[in-house]
């Protein structure tokens, strides 16, 4: 060859590797590579694309990359992100795979207390519980509990396998006393001379049920005296756990309005009437004052019968012989002694009520000057009240029927105290005839009846003598 043909050779074989080059370089496919590969995310997490390149032969081409990504990160599952590359009418696509997944565990919310407190003879009551995944929502139903002795555990695993378990104390004890309730509360009233009705106790103990029956009640009540008195109720539960609580009971004078009707019956016992005369007292709950004399001892039984019946027997002497009774201090007490044995042999009870046999204004006994005066002296010395009247039935004189006793009666009543004198000797059957409608019409009228007692205020006519 020639040296320019050696030329010419030499650059056509260069032309050729050149267009060899393009040729072989136009024929590479481009290739995506992914940092990482696959990526696991959290629920709301958000994605961080780990990189990628592209290259094709030895051209880095990654800008060409076009990313389609659906990643929903509110929601597990598995998505796709794609890698793509257009070349010569071509595609290229790499696939990276995105799983979101819920990693956190669900919440066990126990009701009740976390360490239960069970009686010793009883067996844990559920108190509920509640387990909310923060993907799943309510998973409550999927709650496994298992029973031991001294503990509950409650495990539950959400839908992407997520564990929880919780545990609930289990003590046996009973530190709780029981509860005493008393009906009617804790304070209670009554009338001086009523009797005291309980109103009733209920007593039950969270572990042992109702107690009622092993209530202890102690304390003393004495209704015929005003004052305070108290009631304990004790019961101790199984446990040993002991409570008491207690009544206070007020016993406190009846009340009146003023009106008050002490009816007051002199001169028996006596057999016609005095028995009547209780029966009916009896049947109107009327509490009355007998001023007694010394009657026979067949009769005896009646004054007993006025004092258990909670009549007053009252002292108006033995004999009421007038000439003889003020014909002397010492007469007087003398016959007065000898009723005031009896009555208090009778009645076990000392009376210390009397009355004047004509009343302490009586005129009768001037034959001895001034020995009114004297007695109603000697009569407070000795400790005695004596009692007049300001009420004449008039059942010892001028009124010959019962509605004659009844209207001197029923027109003498005033707002206040009436003491009411009349009489229960044999036959006196106008009195007794009456007495139903004179105790009606105090009842309708607002009047109560009371007998006299040592707290009745003493009334007390003008000396006359
Ligand atoms: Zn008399």
């Amino acid at each position: 060859m020639k040296k320019n043909e050696k030329w010419l050779f030499a650059i056509s074989i260069l032309l050729l590797i050149i267009d060899l080059g393009v040729i072989v370089i136009s024929n590479l496919t481009p290739k995506i590579i992914l940092n990482k590969g696959d990526i696991r995310i959290a629920l709301n997490e958000i994605y961080q694309e780990p990189g990628y390149h592209a290259f094709k032969g030895y051209i880095d081409v990654t800008d060409q990359i076009k990313i389609s990504n659906k990643i929903n990160n509110k929601k597990t599952g598995i998505y796709d992100i794609t890698y793509s590359i257009k070349d010569q009418k071509k595609e290229y696509k790499v696939i990276r795979h995105v799983i979101v997944e819920d990693r956190v565990k669900p919440d066990i919310i126990l009701k009740g207390q976390k360490t239960a407190i069970v009686c010793p003879n009883k067996e844990y009551q559920e108190e509920g519980f509640e387990s909310i995944d923060n993907y799943d929502g309510n998973i409550t139903k999927k709650v496994v509990i298992q029973k031991e002795k001294d503990f509950i555990l409650y495990s539950v695993y959400d839908l992407a396998g997520n564990h929880t378990e919780t545990k609930r104390n289990i003590e046996y004890k009973d530190e709780k006393a029981p509860i005493i309730t008393l009906t009617g509360g804790n304070a209670y009233s009554l009338y001086q001379g009523e009797t005291y009705k309980e109103p009733g106790y209920q007593a039950s103990d969270n572990c042992d049920g109702d107690l009622t029956k092993q209530v202890k009640v102690s304390g003393n009540i004495n209704s015929k005296q005003v004052g305070n008195y108290q009631l304990t109720y004790e019961v101790t539960d199984e446990a040993g756990n002991r409570v008491t609580t207690s009544r206070s009971i007020i016993v406190i004078p009846k009340p009146t309005n003023g009106k008050v009707i002490y009816l007051t019956f002199d001169d028996g016992p006596s057999a016609s009437i005095t028995p009547a005369l209780l029966d009916i007292l009896k049947e109107e709950n009327v509490k009355a004052t007998f001023f007694v004399l010394n009657r026979g001892s067949n009769l005896d039984y009646l004054i007993q019968r006025e004092h258990n019946e909670g009549h007053t027997v009252a002292l108006h002497g033995s004999s009421h012989n007038y000439r003889h009774i003020y014909s002397s201090s010492e007469a007087f007490w003398t016959d007065m002694s000898i009723i005031s044995q009896k009555v208090q042999s009778l009645t076990g009870t000392k009376p210390t009520i009397i009355r004047f046999p004509g009343g302490g204004s009586n005129t009768v006994s001037r034959f001895n000057p001034g020995i009114m005066s004297i007695l109603t002296k000697e009569a407070k010395e000795k400790g005695y009240h004596y009692f007049d009247w300001n009420i004449g039935s008039g059942d010892s004189g001028e009124a010959k029927t019962a509605e004659q006793v009844y209207q001197n009666v029923i027109k003498g009543l005033k707002n206040k105290n009436n003491i009411i004198l009349m009489h229960d000797f044999n036959g006196n059957y106008k009195t007794l005839h009456a007495i139903k409608n004179i105790i009606h019409y105090g009842k309708q009228n607002g009047y109560t009846f009371e007998r006299i007692t040592m707290n009745t205020p003493e009334m007390h006519h003008r000396i006359a003598n």
